[in-house]
């Protein structure tokens, strides 16, 4: 990335945290996926509980690998047969681990869940919640924040999971009402009531979708 890109994601990643601040959020800047594993271990202390929902930015930073061969208690939902039962043990974990649809530049983190085991721990339950954000995810208002969950998180997601939606053929947002739907559940994160419970790794770099 040349230098002058890097200049503006710094301005903008400044500029996200202070809205993430504003909303009794934490928000750190991370140069590349390097710097952000090791800023979300320092997070995390070791022998913590941790679940998280299907956030591919959080294994492109390489820290579900580092938390699995590390001294942590890390919930594989993999390993459970009963997924219910995995999911309720989310509720309960010190750390969930997420990434996020969409995020304004004045910090209002937007997530679309079919299951909505992922919103529903984002909003209540786990002690804290760590995002793993690339900057390709900063959007300038709600509403161009959910437009980018709905035509371009969504439809690769669906493809992803072989899903059979309108979106998974068409790559926009066909507002469906599908059996298959991911569209569920929309969360918006505005503020966070409890302090230190929400933070947020902002990473200059593409990640997830
Ligand atoms: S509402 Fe339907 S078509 Fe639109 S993104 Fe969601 S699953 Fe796809």
């Amino acid at each position: 990335m040349n230098e002058v890109m890097v200049k503006r994601n710094e301005l903008l990643a400044e500029k996200v945290i202070e809205g993430l601040i504003s909303r009794n959020m934490t928000g750190y800047y991370a140069k590349d996926k390097e710097e952000a594993l090791k800023i979300a271990l320092n997070i995390i202390p070791e022998k913590s509980v941790i679940s998280m929902g299907g956030a591919m930015s959080v294994r492109e930073i390489g820290l579900v690998d580092a938390l699995k061969n590390g001294d942590y208690d890390f919930i594989d939902r993999d390993n459970y047969e009963d997924k219910r039962q995995a999911m309720l043990k989310a509720y309960d974990a010190d750390f969930f681990l997420a990434s996020a649809n969409a995020i304004t530049d004045d910090g209002v983190i937007v997530n679309i869940d079919g299951n909505a085991n992922r919103v529903s721990a984002i909003a209540q339950g786990p002690k804290k919640v760590l995002f793993i954000v690339g900057i390709n995810k900063v959007c300038f208002d709600i509403d161009s924040a959910m437009k980018r969950a709905r035509n371009v998180a969504a439809p690769i997601n669906a493809q992803r999971f072989g899903l059979s939606t309108p979106c998974s053929k068409t790559g926009t947002c066909m507002n469906c009402k599908s059996p298959d739907t991911i569209c569920c559940q929309f969360l918006i994160t505005r503020f966070s009531r409890h302090a230190d419970r929400i933070h947020v790794i902002l990473v200059n770099d593409n990640l997830g979708f």
